[in-house]
């Protein structure tokens, strides 16, 4: 049996300080990105702070080590899940510590690893490395990876380019070297209002949308036929729709409908294909020979969210890496989505290693191990020693 230890005191105290900032991705993440700018600054490195497009929000990114080609990026979203309608033992959002654990919203997805980050810069920045690290933050990651491609567009046109990216979702500290992708749609449907008693004049969008929505559920099974991948549990993607409305009132025929889906994709299969599919068959199937008597129905689909799925990589650079410092020949894959498959989209070889477990995001009296904080301490510092 390994011995479970704990984590080094600033490593806690920095937890408990990003835990107290309640950056539930509905709020400003601004105070927890200033106090790490902030934290970042005292130890001699300047922060880059990227503002959000509408300036409520803001990515960081900071850089240790000297300005050359192939770092490593270590990064984490700052954003953490609502705690509504959820019963907690403790303050949510003041640290907890009891029985060998860390309590508290985002303790274990993902503001353990950033503390661990923020930690080791103290001792990163005295090391004489040869390749830089990077610390990456993000915004709004649990409401569909929107923060991350304004980061990444951003790192597109900067100068030197890292090469490898660790993404510190809870992974109880073992390699994932591959997620599902998430696509959210919201589909609009017009119809033509009308008196429910004469009907031959209008046609109601909400039975147009139930139509849509069956052809969604054909999509999908036609999917499950040709891609599946094992690795997954569901193996295949997965198409559902979890919000649906329309109309006025039960005697009008509905004028308009909304349903909003999403795509949980696998590797190789291409999520904007699918909507695309979706919105010529639902023209050609439905909407359009609608049309003929009604000229005004019509459909609209936009993206709302996208995240591509994590690939595994042939002799990828981050999974080397990471299992030479762990010592393991293992890797998983993990059902839901996250930011890697855009690092890794983005250029970069990228992997998820973090402390904790994703059995604890997301619910009440979430909690990181305490010995799960002390592995990635060790992750980092062997890290560094790869990098002098
Ligand atoms: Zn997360």
């Amino acid at each position: 049996m390994s011995m479970s230890r704990r984590p080094t005191p600033p490593v806690l105290d920095l937890l408990g300080d990003l835990i107290a900032f309640d950056s539930v991705s509905i709020r400003s993440n601004r105070p927890l990105i200033d106090f790490a700018a902030a934290r970042l600054s005292e130890w001699g490195i300047a922060a880059e702070i990227l503002p959000s497009p509408d300036g409520e929000k803001a990515s960081l990114w900071a850089t240790i080590g000297p300005p050359v080609d192939g770092g490593i990026v270590l990064s984490g979203h700052s954003d953490v899940v609502p705690v509504d309608g959820q019963t907690w033992s403790s303050d949510p959002f003041k640290l907890n510590i009891r029985n060998g654990r860390a309590y508290g919203r985002g303790t274990a997805d993902m503001k353990g690893f950033i503390a661990c980050v923020l930690a080791a810069v103290s001792t990163f920045r005295h090391a004489p490395l040869k390749r830089p690290v990077h610390i990456a933050l993000t915004y709004d990651e649990e409401v569909g990876c929107i923060g991350a491609p304004h980061l990444l567009d951003w790192l597109s046109r900067q100068r030197p380019r890292p090469a490898i990216a660790f993404i510190g979702e809870p992974t109880s500290m073992g390699v994932v070297n591959a997620h599902k992708g998430i696509l959210v749609a919201r589909s609009e449907i017009t119809g033509v209002e009308a008196h429910s008693s004469l009907a031959h004049l209008g046609v109601s969008a909400v039975g147009l949308a139930g139509r849509a929505i069956a052809l969604l559920h054909a999509i999908e099974t036609e999917l499950s036929l040709t891609a599946r991948d094992d690795r997954f549990e569901p193996a295949r993607a997965t198409i559902s729709v979890n919000r649906v409305g329309g109309g006025t009132a039960v005697n009008i025929l509905a004028g308009h409908a909304w349903f909003e889906w999403d795509i949980r994709s696998i590797p190789g299969v291409d999520a904007h294909a699918v909507v695309d599919r979706f919105a010529a068959r639902l023209e050609d199937e439905i909407i359009g020979p609608t049309r003929q008597n009604h000229p005004a129905v019509h459909a609209v689909t936009r993206i709302i969210a996208d995240a591509p799925a994590l690939a595994p990589e042939n002799d990828g650079e981050a999974e080397a890496l990471a299992k030479r410092l762990l010592a393991t020949n293992e890797t998983r894959a993990v059902p839901y989505a996250a930011e890697a498959g855009q690092f890794q989209q983005a250029g970069l070889s990228t992997i998820i290693v973090g402390p904790g477990s994703i059995e604890q995001a997301h619910k009440a009296d979430e909690f990181v191990d305490l010995d799960q904080l002390a592995r990635c301490e060790d992750f980092l510092a062997r890290l560094m020693a790869t990098l002098v």
